[in-house]
């Protein structure tokens, strides 16, 4: 650890210790479930295994990409599990969960980008457990024809999907990616059913300047996206992308402060906010308002 990289003190979390963390943490492995909080080792997973949001990864925990800020295994994934969607509903109904997030990893390999197991997924959620509000965080099923549409039409109460950086980032950071096409998904979500709550999230600390990102609010604006979230960048391993620097709490607050400005419905800003930081609490406390 180099001086530069290491962490301010607003960073600093607590280890996982709870009794719930150890319970979430059974349940997740007797459902041969595979989560996102600790594949990509994120720093809330004490908080928020603590109050049982866990976010589950579907479609396997091998990615056919390899962004340069994630710590998700990349590689040749195996095949898909038909009884996952089962499992996760199995998972959501034992938690007890109101509101539930799914994740995948990207799955070019496949020739709907994995587009049908989050459609089995929603379906198996909405009949066992139908008072449980769902968001989903997908891919971008670049190259995969009619996979958006076919997965806003099971109707998902929130449809997220990560613009992650600013464009001209890019090439550097999210190489599989485009940036223009995110967007577009985003709008065509909203075009299939406007009833659904659009949402995407930047990482900031890889060195975008500030009005890069207040473009990137705009042109979200543009898409309808309603939620933004936007976090801190954290280096998982010597390996990937350095962190170009900290970003302090107070620019954070700044940020929310100009997200709201522009629009958007709910704006979580915050080193430690990730896609599913509070994302059931605050779905839920809007859809109350
Ligand atoms: Fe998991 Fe999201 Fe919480 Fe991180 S913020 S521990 S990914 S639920
Ligand atoms: Fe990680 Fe998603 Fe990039 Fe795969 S596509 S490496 S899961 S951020």
């Amino acid at each position: 650890n180099t001086p530069y990289q290491r962490k301010p003190d607003w960073l600093r979390v607590k280890a996982p210790v709870s009794k719930e963390f150890a319970e979430t943490k059974k349940l997740m492995r007797r459902l041969g479930l595979n989560t996102v909080c600790e594949e990509a080792a994120c720093p809330n997973i004490g908080e928020c295994w603590q109050k049982k949001h866990a976010t589950v990864m579907i479609l396997g925990d091998t990615c056919t990409r390899a962004c340069a800020f994630c710590n998700i295994k990349t590689g040749m994934p195996g095949k898909v599990d038909v009884l996952e969607p089962v499992h996760v509903a199995e998972a959501c109904g034992e938690m007890g969960l109101e509101h539930i997030v799914i994740t995948s990893v990207d799955r070019d390999d496949l020739d709907d980008g994995g587009a049908h197991q989050f459609v089995r997924v929603i379906e198996e959620l909405r009949s066992r457990s139908p008072g449980t509000t769902i968001e989903i965080l997908t891919p971008d099923f670049r190259h995969k024809a009619g996979a958006i549409e076919r997965v806003a039409e099971a109707r998902p109460d929130v449809f997220n999907h990560n613009l992650e950086t600013v464009p001209r980032l890019y090439p550097t950071i999210r190489p599989g990616a485009r940036y223009y096409h995110s967007l577009k998904l985003l709008e065509t979500v909203k075009r299939v059913d406007p009833s659904i709550f659009t949402k995407s999230g930047v990482m900031v600390g890889l060195g975008e300047e500030r009005l890069e990102v207040s473009q990137v609010m705009d042109d979200m604006r543009s898409a309808d996206i309603d939620f933004l979230t936007i976090g801190q960048y954290l280096q998982p391993t010597p390996r990937h992308a350095k962190v170009d620097r900290f970003v302090t709490p107070d620019d954070f607050a700044n940020f929310e402060q100009l997200a709201r400005a522009k629009g958007f419905l709910m704006v979580s800003a915050s080193p430690l906010t990730r896609s599913s930081y509070h994302a059931g609490d605050d779905f839920l406390r809007l859809r109350a308002a």
